[in-house]
């Protein structure tokens, strides 16, 4: 069944704001049977609303408007859609409750241009909005299925999941689209592509998609398949994309490389601190990120300069000088100091020079050392990553996570022992 999507907003047509709901709404759709065949962005404008609006009843199953619900003169999608229908807008005394209700509980009482958002196109099933002011609606035209939602992306993810989607899924029909996904890290795209492309190209109802972002690799797997059926062929696919890629693939089943480490630690009983030079806080911010990360994570030093790294990390100063404070050196006596500091099982560390200055011939731009440091002894990975300040910095955090992982994975195969001889031989390098 077709499905189109109306973003409604001048905003949306300007450099300052992206349509976002509808990516959300598409994969939802999508999931319960819709194809999404349309997208439009129309400006608060009531006529090229309600000619969008027009075409869309004569093409699609359902139609999804979004924006547009607010108080203010700009505020348009109810009389446009109204006026298309032929339908009365008649104010809902019921809503204007509910509004009323919504601003006394902040101690406000409601302005008078609120009551607009109690204005309900006849015929319309209102649903209520627990985040915000303006109810979403569903109407039903001639077999066509039309929801209007509000604009903000909170308030309509909130609405459909609690309101939308079942009057969707009870309207639809046919094939639904099911997602699978891998997420690799310590492989380049090239190489998850030569040995994943032999297999996902046996695969023909299998859509396969790869993408790179920050250091990671995500294969997308996305299967047609009739109701009440397992997408049988995605589950084969991902069991051999599986077998060929190894435990570079961290994840099945969407989780971050932050909450597939943090399981691993919990399920180690270690503890975690960090010492951030070049990243600053990104490290601990994406590791914190994770509901629950205080079972396992301490905190950590934001060592920016050299000052932090000697008197909070007791990096010696002799060792800053000789070395320099991106280095191999620097960031193991980092993450061995962070972790005393901390009293933590582990430390990790990063330093490294982000650009787009303070690049050298032996230390150019994109130089990152990760350190990590246990009860035993500690070590480093060297990486030099391309890219912008932003890239680098957001890459070398997802290195001081894969490198851990791989330390996590080593120590649960009892494999500590050879580590200690070499531990450089048992943590291969991670290729950007
Ligand atoms: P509105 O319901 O039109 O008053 O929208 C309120 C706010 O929601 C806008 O200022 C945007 O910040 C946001 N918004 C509206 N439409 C979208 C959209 N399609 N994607 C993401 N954000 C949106
Ligand atoms: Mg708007």
């Amino acid at each position: 069944m077709k499905a189109e999507i109306i973003a409604v907003g001048s905003e949306l047509l300007s450099p300052d704001r992206l349509d976002t709901n509808s990516l959300f709404l598409t994969e939802k759709l999508n999931e319960a049977g819709f194809r999404v065949h349309l997208k439009t962005i129309v400006g608060d404008r009531k006529e090229d609303i309600a000619r969008v609006v027009a075409a869309a009843l004569e093409r699609s199953d359902l139609i999804m408007i979004i924006g547009g619900l607010g108080p203010t003169d700009d505020d348009l999608t109810r009389p446009a859609v109204a006026g298309v229908l032929g339908r009365r807008l008649r104010t809902d005394p019921d809503v204007v409750a509910v509004i009323r209700m919504r601003f006394a509980a902040r101690g406000v009482v409601m302005p008078r241009i609120n009551e607009r958002q109690a204005q309900v196109i006849d015929g319309a099933q209102v649903l209520s909005n627990p985040f915000g002011t303006a109810p979403a609606m569903w109407i039903e035209e001639k077999g066509v299925k039309i929801a209007l939602l509000p604009g903000p992306p909170r308030e309509l993810q909130a609405i459909y999941l609690q309101s939308v989607q079942p009057r969707v899924e009870a309207c639809a029909e046919g094939k639904r689209l099911t997602r699978r996904s891998l997420h690799v890290v310590g492989m380049t795209e090239s190489e998850v592509d030569s040995l994943a492309a032999p297999v996902y190209r046996r695969y023909r109802n299998v859509e396969t998609t790869i993408l790179a972002s920050s250091a990671q690799i995500f294969l997308h797997l996305n299967e047609w398949v009739s109701r009440g059926e397992e997408p049988a062929q995605a589950i084969e696919l991902a069991s051999r994309l599986e077998q060929v890629l190894g435990d570079a693939v961290y994840s099945t089943s969407g989780e971050s490389l932050e909450a597939v480490v943090g399981a691993m630690l919990r399920g180690s009983g270690r503890s975690l601190s960090v010492a951030e030079s070049c990243t600053a806080g990104m490290l601990a911010a994406r590791i914190t990120r994770v509901p629950g990360s205080s079972d396992y994570f301490l905190g950590g030093v934001l060592c920016y300069s050299n000052i932090v790294k000697r008197e909070l990390c007791g990096v010696p100063a002799a060792l800053l000088d000789s070395h320099g404070a991106v280095s191999a050196e620097v960031a193991e006596a980092l993450a061995g100091g962070v972790r005393r500091a901390c009293k933590s099982s582990l430390g990790l560390s990063i330093t490294g020079v982000a650009g787009p200055g303070g690049g050298t011939v032996e230390k150019p731009v994109g130089l990152v050392y990760i350190g990590l440091a246990d009860e035993r002894m500690s070590w480093s990975d060297r990486r030099v990553i391309p890219g912008d300040r932003e890239s680098v910095r957001e890459r070398a955090a997802t290195y001081a996570l894969a490198h851990l992982r791989r330390y996590l994975l080593d120590e649960s195969r009892g494999a500590p022992g050879t580590r200690a001889e070499d531990p450089r031989a048992t943590l291969p390098e991670t290729p950007q």
